[in-house]
């Protein structure tokens, strides 16, 4: 046997990794304001890329955050207590329905974690949210990537539930759904996801990630908690993150069966969720004013960035989250690098197999227009 020195040192230490995580590409986020002001020196940065509510979060979830802050020689309370109480209140469920997550980001690893092995396969459509892959592979497990529609049966680049319908098979555990989808900001009707989960096996979990579902006023889109009751086998995530302003403090939950909330639970760190994120959160629900002017503010700037794109004669992916997928017309990468030298950041999304596409988080009126200028200045050259 080789001395345990010279064998670690014949071997590469990414050989020691599980196989799902060998082959993972890690997620790439929205460029931090801090590191662009550190590379080109500038001061003034409009970050437009992580899909955050330009409005900050609700002062009254900050004073929650501030007085938690006093006690954080203590552990938070790692059953959630009140703020599953708040949100079982509001969202007319038991809190033995909810599971509080580290960002939604963290339940949805927990359910890869519960539902998956390397027997098993989830199912995501193409141009869908890119945790999904991960948390699949990370697993080990297998994944059906289902293609987006063409524009023929639904909206060009949306989920085709058919296409991911197809897909279930015996080892299939999980169907993952972003409604809306990142960074399509297309969304799935009630009828379309009604009948889609009616027809699901039993045996499948679907997962509905509604992590925009505050934004969203579509007359025919569906609030999937409402239909809980008739499906044992439904997982509904959503998340502070976006339209109540706390996307810092990383605070999401599932909303399922008490069984599927109890499963997650074995799984979950006891203490995932720390406590300014948790005093924040319930201060946040109670603020519905902040939530009205965010979601107001939302659908102005949607308008005005959609509007300015649609003079510009650049195609745009129709939102209905915080954010729009423009059509540049031309590889994305380097106009994206030439707007953060203008002090715009925004997000390439050639990961997604969206080469020519930027999205755009909707930012403040005066955001959206330092972002349009810089735009035209940089589509000029
Ligand atoms: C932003 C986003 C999330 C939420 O992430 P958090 O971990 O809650 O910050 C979840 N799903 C989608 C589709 C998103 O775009």
């Amino acid at each position: 046997m080789l001395d345990p020195g010279t064998r670690l040192a014949s071997m590469k230490v990414e050989h020691l990794a599980a196989p799902g995580v060998r082959a993972l590409t890690p997620y790439l986020p929205g460029k931090p304001i801090s590191e662009l002001e550190r590379e080109l020196g500038l001061s003034t940065i409009v970050k437009l890329a992580s899909n955050e509510n330009p409005r900050g979060p609700s002062p009254k979830a900050l004073e929650a955050a501030r007085r938690a802050l006093s006690e954080s020689h203590l552990y938070p309370d790692g059953g959630g207590f009140e703020l599953k109480a708040a949100l079982s209140a509001k969202l007319n469920v038991r809190p033995e329905q909810i599971t509080l997550g580290n960002g939604s980001n963290d339940v949805l690893e927990l359910v890869a974690r519960v539902f998956l092995s390397a027997e098993s396969k989830a199912i995501y459509s193409e141009y869908a949210f890119a945790i999904y892959p991960i948390v699949t592979q990370a697993v080990g497990a297998k994944a059906a990537v289902a293609p987006a529609h063409d524009g023929s049966r639904g909206p060009r680049y949306g989920h085709d539930l058919q296409a991911m319908a197809q897909r279930v098979d015996e080892t299939t555990r999980l169907v993952f759904i972003a409604n809306p989808n990142n960074p399509t900001g297309t969304y799935l009707t009630k009828s379309e996801l009604r009948g889609f989960l009616d027809h699901l096996p039993k045996d499948v979990v679907a997962v509905v990630d509604e992590a925009y579902f505050e934004y969203v006023d579509a007359p025919d889109y569906p609030d999937c908690i409402a239909w809980l009751p008739d499906f044992p086998n439904l997982i509904v995530t959503r998340t502070f993150s976006k339209a109540y302003g706390l996307a810092g403090l990383r605070v999401g939950y599932a909303v399922s069966s008490p069984s599927i909330a109890d499963l997650l639970n074995r799984v979950r760190q006891p203490f995932n969720v720390n406590s300014a994120a948790l005093e924040a959160a319930k201060a946040a629900l109670e603020d519905e004013e902040h939530l009205i002017h965010s979601v107001n503010l939302n659908r102005a700037g949607l308008v005005q960035l959609c509007e300015a794109f649609a003079a510009r004669e650049l195609s745009f992916i129709p939102s209905v989250g915080n954010f729009v997928t423009v059509d540049v017309a031309k590889p994305a990468t380097p106009v994206y690098d030439a707007l953060l030298r203008q002090g715009v950041i925004v997000r390439p999304v050639g990961n997604y197999g969206l080469p020519n596409h930027l999205r755009v988080t909707v930012g403040t009126e005066e955001e959206n227009r330092i972002f349009l200028d810089a735009l035209d200045r940089v589509l000029a050259l």
